[in-house]
């Protein structure tokens, strides 16, 4: 028999054959148990999930295993969930190669055992970081190998929570429909409650002369431009250095600070006690913490400035907040202490607000929901908008009533999204503690799958009636 070495890819219908066979060995996934129903003659789902990126997709995957049958609804096209095909530029993920993301423990459903079995060992161990699209690609395999069930191209328009179930209001190519489940994930990625966060020195400016950064573009069309790109993050760098890679004419990054910053305190704190123990602190403290992440802000990773920094025609302008913007003809005039700058073309990379007022899926749930400014008053001089709008989450990632029984139903609605994380810590949307997040929601939700539906629970258990001994297995003393 020929033997393989460690460095040979084994392929990957070895790599699912493994995975079936681990599966089996744990007895997964556990059998459906969750009783069905049905609402206005239409089925009753147990779980269902809105987005279908990663988060999306791990949380189907941690509910399927407990035996809760979710259903993913995305309005993205199969294959292009989340940012990664759309509108991310990086050339490789900013997060380390080894993470192991959505896995949920089970080592044959990494990124790393996907890549190995395709390029072997040599190639894992040579590669620096995990190039964007192959990261889509990983995700596309994950949900077609456990099976996800995941509708694309149906959108969300409508979330009303009745008491024991929610209604969602959906609209797909065939027409709008109605959906109904016992419990519904709102996965809807970083900017899942709100949107880009768009700074009011822009407005009234015709947005032929603007982008966000989160914004689906062609960067071909800054060919030949001079193009402004505001913020000093990872976005701002990918879509500067995108910019300068489509022949942009120049490139001036206008920075509000005075620095970089140099440091990621997210990373610093992220360790096993930190995702499991964060979300039982006291209020002051995660507070605490997250004020302080955010004032520091993250870093853009070095290899993304790199790319930026090495064009002759990119210009880092620091101490540079941008004052006004003036539409002059067909050019730009751009204010800022450095100076004015003369420009065809602005990209805000000024990241995400949350903000679920913003959404119009959301007009119904947004104003019952209870955000954290409603009942926490921080230390002097900790006020922080991001975290004031955050939503005040219960242990399953359910919404809480802002005033008790103004929308009965509405905690059967979980927010498993970033802006979760004041709530629960970083494990509800980035790569690094995702499965965790996803067992801590799964555990949530069939716990309470099983509490609200106790009365069926204890008939069936009544009416449980299969023989462990017959009878004639001895014969009773005369
Ligand atoms: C440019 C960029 C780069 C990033 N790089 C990294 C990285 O390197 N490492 C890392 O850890 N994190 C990174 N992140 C953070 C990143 O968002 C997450 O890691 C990942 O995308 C989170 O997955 P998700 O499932 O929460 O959200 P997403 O992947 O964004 O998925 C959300 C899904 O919800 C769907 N959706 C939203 N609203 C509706 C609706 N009303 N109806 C139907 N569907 C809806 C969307 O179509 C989308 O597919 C990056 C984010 C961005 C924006």
């Amino acid at each position: 028999m020929m033997s393989t070495s460690p460095s040979s890819p084994s392929g990957l219908a070895a790599l699912e054959q493994r995975l079936a066979q681990d599966l089996a060995w744990l007895d997964l996934p556990a059998r459906r148990w969750v009783p069905p129903g049905t609402v206005n003659g239409e089925e009753l789902l147990d779980v269902a999930i809105i987005g279908g990126g990663m988060a999306g997709l791990a949380a189907a995957a941690a509910l399927a295993n407990l035996g809760v049958r979710a259903r993913i609804y995305d309005r993205a096209a199969e294959g292009f969930e989340g940012p990664w095909a759309t509108t991310a530029r990086m050339d490789t993920l900013r997060s380390p190669k080894q993470l192991t993301g959505p896995a949920l423990g089970f080592p044959a459903l990494t990124f790393r055992a996907w890549f190995e079995a395709q390029f072997g060992m040599t190639a894992w161990n040579e590669l620096d970081k995990i190039p964007r699209l192959q990261w889509m690609e990983y995700l596309r395999w994950y949900r077609a190998v456990l099976k996800i069930d995941v509708r694309n191209e149906h959108c969300v328009k409508d979330i009303i929570p009745h008491p024991d179930h929610v209604e969602l209001k959906m609209q797909a190519s065939s027409g709008a429909l109605p959906v109904y489940a016992r419990r519904v994930v709102l996965a809807t990625g970083r900017a899942g409650l709100g949107g880009a966060s768009v700074p009011g020195f822009i407005q009234g400016i015709p947005r032929e002369r603007w982008a966000h950064s989160s914004d689906a573009m062609d960067y071909s069309t800054l060919r030949g431009l001079r193009v402004g790109v505001v913020g000093a993050g990872a976005s701002a760098m990918d879509s500067a250095g995108t910019a300068l890679e489509n022949g942009a004419a120049s490139v001036d990054l206008l920075i509000r600070r005075g620095d970089i910053p140099r440091v990621n305190k997210g990373k610093g704190a992220g360790n096993p006690g930190f995702v499991q123990g964060y979300v039982d602190l006291p209020d002051e403290w995660k507070w605490r913490i997250r004020h302080y992440i955010n004032m520091q802000q993250v870093p853009p990773p070095r290899a993304s400035l790199l790319r930026v920094s090495q064009h002759a025609n990119a210009r880092f302008h620091l101490g540079a907040p941008v004052l006004r913007v003036q539409e002059e003809g067909r050019q730009l005039r751009v204010e800022t202490p450095h100076g004015i700058f003369q420009l065809d073309f602005l990209v805000l990379a000024t990241g995400f607000a949350i903000d679920s007022h913003s959404r119009p899926e959301y007009a119904t749930i947004a104003p019952r929901l209870r955000v954290w400014g409603d009942r926490y008053r921080p230390a002097e001089g900790g006020d922080d908008p991001e975290l004031r709008g955050s939503p005040d989450l219960g242990p399953s990632f359910e919404f809480q009533e802002k005033i008790p029984g103004a929308l009965p139903g509405l905690s059967r609605v979980h927010c498993f999204c970033y802006p979760a994380t004041l709530s629960h810590g970083t494990v509800s949307g980035d790569i690094p503690a995702i499965s965790d997040g996803a067992a801590r929601l799964s555990r949530g939700i069939a716990s309470l799958l099983y509490g609200e539906n106790i009365r069926e629970h204890y008939a069936e258990l009544l009416a449980f009636d299969e023989p462990e001994v017959f009878g004639d297995e001895w014969t009773p003393a005369g």
